[in-house]
């Protein structure tokens, strides 16, 4: 019987793995192998599927060039795309093959891939979901590529020290990138600063600093297709390898200093989530993805099509955020000032060209820039900028001629808060779609943050709920249950999700949700061995895990998890024979660098860890473990082995999220409030298969308008009282009572942003309504497979589908 991991026929003998391996070995990585460590042995692996996989890519290039079909350009910051092997492995059907290759050659193929370091090169969220439509567009067959940056320093990799986050730099080209292409031809001027000059119509742009941008290219299979697709990520090279007037003037370090400060463009992502930190640096790196692109774009375009006329009917450039928006001003200046086109056609072309996802409505993540700091980095981009607004302006006043004060708000000038330029203004005036990423957050978005634009724009505002790809978060991450599932319903659920539906006909069979319970308890004993190995911390794989992990962020409520926590621990403490269903909390998560509450509760979760770890009279009834790192492996490791996934955001901020649907499609029951796609999930599943509790976000609102007064709660909940006393008194930090003071103060005394303490009573009694269900093993296993069975609606193909249909317009190629 062939492995969930392998179940098409192999296309390539052992042998000949075997082969290409060693020779890869020798004469790529240069090493015999009697010295050749794990690495070296990853890469030769890693080599020789490339191989294997490029031909898939370049009959797939070839394609798509020869049918001269519409293509999308997905722009974003952050592509979070995890490791390849594996993903390469089960794309391409020669998982067990390669696995018995290097099994003759005496290694062995999950040690390697547990060796591949993890590119880093996104936050959270938005990166993910950037990798999931990637895998998507592939396995679909729709033309496209995505659009990045090469950071040479990812995301920082989380230690835990004395229970706090310490950051430490991940270089994860360490060992190089074997999955990368450097084109050393193709390459583009990025230009900085410098000044205008105007004759007439035409515009100069002088004296500018250059960088060169130089393209790698990473290989995206598509799954059991030939279809491949491209991310191509840009790297910074200073354009002068030294900047010779300095050199001959002797000052060789001057020299190589210009060098390390062009490059710095594209040296480390910035760690910020969900918060916008202005800095001039990142202005530099959003504007070198979109300059290298754009003239990417338009040298392709150009050398098919020999003009640029055609340009609207050929591409779709999507923003992921408004990150990539100077994209638009850029398409503009090159039509414009390179090519020749008059401002309306500039402008024409660009609308056809562009669409925008949005999300966050949250204030403190929307990107402006100061019109100084733009003129100063971007003056002809700025330019354009103020040209577009007064286009724009023009229309408002002829379409909606009363309303004076609507001019204000929709200038694409801020001009009250410091003139600043409000990035996601510009997107959507010049996109022809703007979508949400769930229902909920789409009908928030034409309700509150573009309620004008919506009143100007009727037709332009659209959701695309979010997915995550199958063969990452199922196939791949969950191997126990992807063979059940294929035992019941065969393979093909992988490229069809909804065919999950099917397993609904085995909610009836005892054995079947028996073997369901066997999958998930396996996933538990491999994390709780991991957790064993790393953390030294035992944890009893048949009590309920319990789980929540995603960045650090207020508006996600750990902080709340912990109050549960807490008040767990004072009831076992107060009644120690009472009935309790094991729990095993499990954290995970980045706070950004410098977010100081985040960091807090980090420290926190680890203080209260060891309170109640080290409590005797706890033991096996509560354990609370936070592990260090979470990233994209992390993810597929701890997700499939959760009983009890937490999505527990105030209702309105958490656009979508996506790690609620990773979690439900491997078996865990949600408790979660009415915000994201938690929303969405509920109407799928069901309500009974789901714990809802907490606030909607109506209810948020009408709170926040009569003056919420956390106090209240304080004093009339004895027990979240309690709770709130201890962590303002020291119980969790002996050693320095005062630490939590001010998470306390936060809570109780600031206005508690976030209100925790008006859903903690419903989320406290809704987490004893899950220990009442954990107690019957079968229901709650019929629950779980409800879940399962219900989740194929939140797949990226559905996702990018929708999005090829109604956004890009956009069709598969034929191979
Ligand atoms: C899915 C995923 C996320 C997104 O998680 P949310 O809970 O939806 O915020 C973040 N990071 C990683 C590594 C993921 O896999």
């Amino acid at each position: 019987m062939t492995s969930p991991f392998n179940y098409t026929s192999p296309t390539v003998s052992v042998d000949a793995l075997k082969h290409s391996i060693a020779y890869k070995l020798m004469f790529i990585v240069g090493k015999d192998p009697s010295i050749a460590n794990q690495h070296d042995w990853l890469n030769a692996t890693l080599f020789a599927v490339r191989d294997r996989m490029v031909e898939r890519w370049l009959r797939s290039n070839r394609a798509q060039l020869s049918q001269d079909v519409r293509q999308v350009y997905y722009l974003s910051m952050e592509f979070l795309i995890g490791r390849t092997l594996s993903n390469a492995l089960l794309s391409m059907g020669i998982y067990d093959d390669i696995k018995q290759a290097l099994d003759e050659m005496g290694m062995d193929l999950e040690v390697l891939i547990g060796e591949e370091n993890d590119p880093g090169l996104g936050n959270g969220g938005l990166g993910r979901l950037a990798a999931c439509f990637l895998d998507s567009l592939a396995t679909l067959a729709l033309p496209g590529r995505g659009y990045g940056i090469r950071y040479e320093y990812g995301m920082f990799a989380q230690n835990i020290v004395d229970g706090q986050q310490a950051e430490s730099p991940d270089y994860w080209l360490e060992y190089g990138n074997p999955w990368e292409f450097q084109r050393h031809n193709t390459r583009y001027k990025v230009r900085f600063g410098g000044r205008l000059q105007h004759e007439g119509t035409k515009t100069r742009w002088l004296e500018t600093e250059e960088v060169v941008a130089c393209a790698y290219d990473q290989v995206i299979p598509g799954f059991d297709t030939d279809a491949t697709n491209t991310l191509r990520l840009w790297g910074a090279q200073a354009s002068n390898e030294i900047n010779l007037g300095k050199f001959n003037q002797g000052d060789y370090f001057a020299a190589v200093e210009d060098k390390n400060h062009s490059e710095n463009v594209s040296r480390v992502l910035y760690p910020d989530d969900s918060t916008y930190s202005g800095r001039e640096l990142r202005l530099r790196q959003e504007y070198f993805l979109v300059s290298a692109t754009v003239q990417d774009i338009l040298t392709r375009h150009y050398l098919t099509h020999k003009t640029m006329e055609n340009l609207a009917d050929k591409i779709a450039i999507h923003l992921n955020d408004t990150h990539p928006v100077l994209s638009i001003p850029e398409l503009m200046r090159l039509l414009i000032d390179e090519h020749k086109f008059s401002w309306e056609k500039a402008w024409d072309t660009v609308s056809r060209v562009f669409s925008y996802t949005n999300h966050t409505l949250m204030s403190e993540a929307l990107e402006t820039w100061p019109v100084d700091m733009l003129g100063k980095i971007l003056p002809r981009h700025l330019e354009i900028i103020f040209e577009i607004n007064d286009y724009f302006l023009k229309h408002v006043q002829e379409v909606m001629p009363d309303d004076s004060a609507l001019k204000a708000r929709v200038s694409i000038v801020d001009e009250d808060h410091g003139r600043k330029v409000r990035m996601a203004w510009l997107a959507v005036i010049a996109s022809h779609k703007v979508n949400g990423v769930s229902a909920l957050h789409s009908d928030l978005m034409v309700k509150s943050l573009f309620a004008d634009f919506a009143a100007i724009f009727p037709d332009r505002f659209c959701n695309m709920t979010n997915g995550v790809t199958p063969r990452r978060w199922l196939a791949l991450a969950n191997k126990p249950l992807s063979a059940l599932l294929d035992d019941a319903i065969g393979h093909t659920w992988r490229t069809d999700l909804s065919q999950l539906a099917e397993l609904k006909q085995d909610i009836d069979y005892p054995s079947f949700l028996r073997a369901l319970q066997k999958a998930k308890l396996e996933n538990k004993k491999q994390l709780a061995a991991y957790v064993g190995e790393k953390l030294d911390v035992v944890l009893d794989p048949h009590s309920l895990f319990d789980v929540q992990i995603k960045r650090i962020h207020e508006y996600k409520r750990q902080l709340m998890n912990v109050l549960h926590v807490i008040t767990r621990y004072n009831r076992i403490i107060d009644e120690p024979d009472a009935n309790w269903v094991p729990r095993t909390v499990i954290f995970a998560g980045k706070a950004a660098s410098a977010y100081y509450a985040a960091k807090q509760i980090i420290h926190l979760i680890n203080d209260v860890a060891k309170v109640i770890n080290n409590d005797p009279r706890v033991r096996n009834k509560l354990k609370v473990v936070f592990i260090p790192n979470y990233s994209v492996s992390l993810a597929q490791l701890i997700i499939p082995a959760a009983d009890l996934s937490e999505q527990i955001s105030l209702a309105g901020t958490e656009a979508s999220g996506t790690s609620n649907m990773k979690f439900a499609l491997n078996g865990a029951l949600t408790i979660g409030t009415l915000d994201g796609a938690n929303v969405e999930m509920l109407e799928h599943v069901g309500a009974e298969n789901i714990f809802i509790f907490g606030n909607t976000t109506p209810e948020v609102e009408a709170l926040r308008k009569k003056g919420y007064n956390p106090h209240e709660y304080y004093q009339n909940d004895p027990e979240l009282h309690k709770v709130l006393t201890q962590i303002a008194t020291g119980t969790f930090s002996p050693e320095d009572p005062k630490r939590y003071s001010n998470v306390f103060d936060n809570l109780v005394n600031l206005g508690d942003y976030y209100q925790l303490l008006a859903d903690y009573r419903s989320y406290v009694d809704t987490q004893d309504k899950v220990d009442e269900l954990y107690k019957q093993p079968d229901e709650w296993s019929r629950r779980t497979l409800l879940n399962i069975a219900n989740m194929g609606y939140f797949s990226s193909d559905r996702t990018i589908g929708e999005y090829a249909e109604k956004i890009w317009n956009i069709k598969p190629i034929k191979l």
